[in-house]
């Protein structure tokens, strides 16, 4: 028989230690900065996410376990413009900061807050699991399954290991940052995907976040220099709007257009069960628009062999393919060890095959890579946040 949710609470509270991402405020209370909640956490009491809590004035976060460890395709992260074909070992914590109801990953990252989810923590050391990357010939660790910010301390415990041993180490997100949680992570996390899930503020209220703080998060992301993939897993009757997708496209394509961004199908999956699967058709009209506002690099996912194009990587420039997929699988890799294409040499931005990185570029729409706060797309966006 598993763990009650209560013992579970109860056990994790005692894999702890103190915080780094906080500040100390009157009265024993303090202010967590490891996501876009800012929750100001009275003495004794816990944050939003039920696994950071203050205890006496100290934050106390998760620390020495894991909730789920795999090793995948990076792929299925997914990032296409990172090593493709290189394995990522990935590890997840338990609890988030949103509570989406078609979470795919809820048994960890509902636990404590769904009686139902109940995932045992698996006590680890960061070297051991550094070690067991590289026994797996992984290239890449990534922090997954859970919310990853709300973990970042053992990440970057973990990452910082991963990093001396030549990994290259990724979140897989959904964009509820902060400044202060980006900067913390920031020398040790390389590849960053968000989860843009929609571009109405009241969806995202409905899962527990809002919709300014994550456009915020891809614009802090894009300027700091992370690697940036955006996955927009797209839900029947829930963000499948023409006007939805392309206000999703044209904000991306203004924070940069080489970012690739990645449109998914959805599955039913946890307590979202009444829409139907995405259908091939919604994924081609959702990638076609992408490519209408700008978007160089445009995934359609979770349906393989039925996307045509849309599973490879072109030349924007020439045409030429790239590299060919097949699900996670890679058919064909023409990227050069300089990063470029091999037909009309034309720079690819990623992390390629022999260790050559070409950043994002700029928005053409904004000038001297100002992109943020005088994008339209931002502009627009913190407009239908407010309203
Ligand atoms: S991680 Fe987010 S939800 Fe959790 S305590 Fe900190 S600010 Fe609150």
């Amino acid at each position: 028989m598993g763990l009650s949710n209560a013992s579970l609470a109860k056990t994790i509270s005692g894999l702890t230690r103190d915080g780094d991402i906080y500040d100390r405020l009157p009265d024993h209370a303090v202010r967590c900065h490891a996501c876009g909640h800012r929750c100001f956490i009275p003495e004794n009491r816990p944050g939003i996410c039920k696994v950071r809590f203050n205890e006496g004035g100290t934050l106390k976060v998760p620390w020495g376990y894991v909730g789920a460890l795999q090793c995948d395709p990076v792929e299925k992260k997914p990032f296409f413009h990172a090593l493709p074909g290189a394995l990522a070992l990935s590890f997840g914590m338990l609890g988030c900061d949103f509570h989406c109801a078609y979470c795919q990953n809820w048994i960890t990252s509902q636990a404590i807050r769904d009686p139902k989810a109940v995932a045992p923590p698996e006590k680890v050391t960061p070297d051991a699991l550094v070690q067991l990357a590289r026994q797996q010939g992984a290239a890449v660790l990534a922090s997954t399954y859970n919310e990853p910010l709300i973990t970042s301390e053992w990440a970057v415990a973990i990452f910082r290991e991963a990093v001396r041993a030549g990994l290259m180490c990724a979140y897989i997100s959904n964009g509820n940052g902060t400044e202060q949680v980006l900067e913390y992570i920031r020398p040790y996390v390389r590849l960053y995907k968000v989860d843009l899930k929609s571009f109405r503020d009241r969806s995202y209220r409905d899962l527990g976040g809002t919709l300014r703080n994550v456009l915020d998060t891809i614009v802090l992301l894009k300027r700091k220099g992370f690697w940036l993939e955006i996955v927009t897993l797209l839900i029947p009757g829930f963000n499948d709007s023409n006007e939805e997708i392309r206000d999703i496209a044209r904000f991306l394509a203004g924070v940069s257009p080489d970012i690739p961004w990645h449109v998914t199908a959805f599955h039913k999956d946890y307590k979202m069960t009444d829409p139907d699967d995405t259908p091939v058709s919604t994924l081609l009209r959702a990638a076609g628009i992408g490519r209408q506002e700008g978007l160089r690099y445009v995934y359609a996912g979770n349906i393989p062999g039925a996307v045509g194009d849309f599973e490879n990587t072109r030349c924007p420039a020439c045409g030429a393919l790239l590299v060919a997929r097949v699900g996670y699988r890679i058919l064909d890799y023409r990227v050069t060890r300089g990063g470029t294409c091999p037909d009309c040499d034309a720079v690819i931005p990623g992390l390629w095959h022999g260790g050559v990185e070409h950043a994002q570029a700029d928005s053409p729409r904004t000038t001297s890579g100002e992109a943020d706060d005088r994008s339209p797309g931002v502009g627009a966006a913190r407009r239908g946040a407010g309203a």
